[in-house]
């Protein structure tokens, strides 16, 4: 039984959280934290990357960046694997500002030590509870930021903020 739990919760290729166990702790989160940070992240030209070096490399390539979330990140932070090759944390009670610090450490970290290098690309949102943000428009707001961060040059990190309509 621990062994299921274990599959359902991890990520077989990276050993990061599955998609579905971050999709429960943001909601978990958004229940009974004040606020949150959540990223998602990209790594940029994978297929070239994958075109030049073959699949294996391309897969070893999303695993040195998973293992970079790992090791840049605390026990308490949910890094997860989106799909394919990307990839999301999100920062459980971690205001926007510590988020990008967060963000900018590991686009750094990403691209002084992947071998073949690569680079990553993150979008970055934020929910507080005095704005009643919803799960669905902090995904978008995310996505959002990425595709600009993309659109703009790749192996950066953009912030989509709240438009707060009530002001
Ligand atoms: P910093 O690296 O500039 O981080 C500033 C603040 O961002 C931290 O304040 C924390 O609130 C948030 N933060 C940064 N990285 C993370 C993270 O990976 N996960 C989460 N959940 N929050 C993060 P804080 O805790 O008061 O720490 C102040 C400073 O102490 C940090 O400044 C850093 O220089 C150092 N520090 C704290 N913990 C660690 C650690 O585990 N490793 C390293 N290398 N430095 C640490
Ligand atoms: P951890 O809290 O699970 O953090 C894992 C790694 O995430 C850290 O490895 C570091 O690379 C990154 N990290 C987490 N928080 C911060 C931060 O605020 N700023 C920066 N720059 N990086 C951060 P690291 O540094 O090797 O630390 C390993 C473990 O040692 C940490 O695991 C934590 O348990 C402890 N630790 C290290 N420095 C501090 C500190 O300043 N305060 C506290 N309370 N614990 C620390």
């Amino acid at each position: 039984r621990e062994e299921l739990e274990k599959m359902v919760v991890t990520d077989h290729l990276t050993k990061l959280y599955s998609r579905s166990y971050l999709d429960d702790k943001i909601h978990q989160s958004m229940n009974e934290d004040h606020e949150g940070t959540f990223m998602m992240i990209d790594i940029d030209n994978f297929k070239l990357i994958n075109d030049t070096f073959g699949h294996q490399v391309g897969d070893d390539v999303i695993i040195q960046v998973a293992n970079l979330i790992n090791a840049n990140i605390r026990g308490s932070d949910i890094g997860a694997r989106w799909g394919g090759e990307e990839l999301a944390i999100y920062l459980p009670g971690v205001s926007l500002t510590a988020g990008l610090v967060i963000a900018e450490r590991l686009v750094k970290r990403v691209s002084e030590s992947t071998e073949p290098q690569v680079t990553i690309s993150c979008g970055v949102s934020h929910w507080n509870r005095g704005r009643h943000d919803s799960y669905p428009t902090l995904f978008k707001r995310a996505d959002k930021a990425l595709y600009i961060a993309k659109q703009s040059g790749k192996n950066k990190v953009i912030v989509q903020e709240h438009e707060d309509r009530s002001k």
